[in-house]
């Protein structure tokens, strides 16, 4: 028997002895449907092939002028939108992104992030997007919560697109920290959204993914878009997990 056989065979061992483990583990430990309970089996992450097919999508990463792009008109400039999930009251999308707000389960954002990402390799509309910013949360929010929501999805899509995540560029700031500063318009806009960018300059003439939970209003990415727009000769597309019709 030559080595390379013996190596082959040691691979085939490890693989076997791995995957009985996994079975093993998974007869102790299942994983669960995170929209109807029911136990995973091992092939499938975060949704049972039931739940996954009743996914609501909306296949608007390949298709312009989408719902989303139309609710911006007249706001502000967006180079491209989408949303993976549309969002309804007590539908699956909503159970799904609960499941990832409230309930610490993270790995939901990897799993939408990872099939968004894909969409939008396939659409080429996102092709010139340089880096991933996320919403931020308001400290005292994230303290409670302990993590973004947006995290896992955003880290997700930066590996699928192959840019970087910059996590501290867009801050929400406490309300009597920039009202001074804010014009009457921006005021109008949404008085509890308060963002700033801090150390910019890395942001001119970038394309920017600006990337969120769940569109509702639009007001929150709109006051987002209104900072970052400050930078010179920035380009702005968004990309959320769900959007409310
Ligand atoms: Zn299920």
């Amino acid at each position: 028997m030559k080595l390379s056989d013996v190596l082959t065979f040691c691979e085939l061992i490890d693989v076997f002895m791995d995957s009985v483990f996994k079975n093993m583990f998974n007869l102790f430990f299942p994983e669960l449907c995170m929209i109807c309970g029911h136990t995973l089996f091992i092939e499938d992450q975060v949704l049972c092939i039931s739940c996954r097919s009743k996914l609501p999508l909306t296949y608007y990463s390949q298709w312009k002028d989408n719902e989303v792009e139309r609710s911006f008109y007249g706001r502000v400039t967006i180079e491209a939108a989408t949303s993976l999930l549309y969002y309804n009251r007590k539908g699956e999308g909503q159970r799904l992104i609960h499941q990832l707000k409230y309930k610490k389960q993270q790995q939901i954002g990897f799993f939408l992030g990872d099939w968004l990402g894909q969409e939008m390799i396939q659409s080429h509309r996102f092709n010139t997007v340089d880096l991933i910013i996320p919403v931020p949360l308001h400290k005292n929010k994230l303290q409670k919560r302990g993590y973004n929501q947006v995290t896992t999805f955003g880290q997700s899509l930066s590996e699928k697109l192959q840019i970087p995540l910059l996590e501290d560029v867009l801050i929400r700031v406490s309300k009597s920290k920039t009202q001074t500063f804010k014009s009457r318009l921006e005021r109008s806009i949404d008085m509890d959204e308060k963002f700033e960018v801090k150390q910019g300059e890395i942001l001119n003439d970038k394309h920017i993914l600006l990337i969120d939970d769940v569109i509702t209003t639009g007001a929150t990415l709109e006051a987002c878009c209104i900072q970052l727009r400050q930078m010179k000769n920035i380009k702005i597309s968004i990309a959320t997990m769900a959007y409310t019709l």
